[in-house]
């Protein structure tokens, strides 16, 4: 008697049959493939709501006035965290030094950052208008806003070669009328001193309340890196770099910055791109059929109940 098990009868009909078994098995998977593709090819998904690019719904916005030389270490304790500023220049000052007079008697004197450093120090950040000579907007005249803004617009843009899109009104005054006449200089944000301690959006962008001064950060780190709200929101940080001179306050800067630059679901941006991208939200057209990016308009993201999309210019998608 042999002693090889594929000579005994029972085992040989088991091996003849697991081929069958097996290649039926395959086809019943590809068939049931074949129907998971067509209908998830038919289906059409359908709108949730729009996000910031890459699906995340939370921005982070340093917005930091006036362009002294303590711009330079901010900055790069910025990058160092993969962070965006915003950086609000007086370009009348750029590269002076001038007396601040105090309420209380004492000069404070400021040294501004250089002419030709600005593409150096603000490479990889957003250069905005603070007025060129930091004049209290409500205490002037119209001609006299305008004049202090579109010299701004004329020296920044002639220096870096960038379009400039947001501005931080000096001392944070503003009123209606002040706000209409500079957003009429093309100008599309304006940031005040106004603290909201929210994460919501301005009504009007050429009134936009900050979340907070930058010593009130730490108070709404956490609840920011906790936040997990459908809706997009913005954590709005404003200050100046000369107030970095006290330790303790720029070594919260530091913790801040290394704890929310670790963070992957936060788009840190300028404020003026982000502006663009809200801007850019209100264009997109959304009917029960479908969803078109207009062909003049910004890549958008949106979230569809097939998962996040990115929607580039003149692209449509059917909607269920
Ligand atoms: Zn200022």
């Amino acid at each position: 008697m042999s002693e090889n098990p594929t000579d005994s009868q029972p085992y040989k009909s088991y091996t003849n049959t697991l081929p069958t078994i097996l290649s039926m098995n395959r086809y019943i998977i590809l068939f049931i493939a074949f129907i998971f593709v067509f209908v998830s090819c038919d289906e059409k998904p359908s709108f949730i709501d729009f996000t910031y690019p890459e699906g995340n719904r939370k921005a982070l916005v340093l917005s930091y006035d006036d362009g002294t030389i303590q711009d330079i270490e901010l900055a790069q304790l910025f990058e160092k965290n993969n962070l965006v500023g915003t950086f609000n220049l007086n370009s009348k000052y750029l590269g002076v030094t001038r007396g601040w007079p105090q309420q209380n008697g004492d000069t404070i004197y400021q040294k501004y950052v250089p002419k030709d450093s600005l593409l150096i120090i603000y490479k990889n950040h957003e250069i905005a208008a603070h007025g060129a000579l930091h004049k209290n907007f409500t205490g002037i005249s119209s001609d006299e806003v305008l004049e202090e803004i579109n010299t701004d617009l004329e020296i920044l843009k002639s220096l870096t070669n960038r379009e400039i899109i947001s501005m931080a009104y000096p001392f944070g005054s503003t009123n209606d009328s002040v706000s209409r006449l500079i957003a009429s200089t093309g100008i599309k944000n304006g940031r005040t001193v106004e603290d909201t301690y929210t994460f919501d959006f301005p009504k009007n962008y050429m009134m936009w309340h900050p979340t907070c001064h930058d010593s009130k950060v730490l108070d709404f780190l956490d609840p920011y890196l906790e936040l997990n709200e459908q809706q997009l929101s913005v954590f709005y940080v404003w200050g100046h770099s000369w107030e970095f001179g006290n330790e303790k306050r720029w070594n919260n800067m530091v913790k801040f910055c290394e704890t929310i630059g670790k963070s992957n679901d936060i788009w840190s941006v300028g404020h003026g791109q982000l502006t663009n991208y809200l801007l850019a939200i209100k264009n997109v057209q959304v009917d029960e059929q479908k969803i078109t990016n207009p062909l003049d308009n910004q890549p958008i993201w949106i979230n569809l109940s097939s998962g996040i999309k990115k929607l580039n210019p003149g692209e449509s998608i059917n909607l269920k």
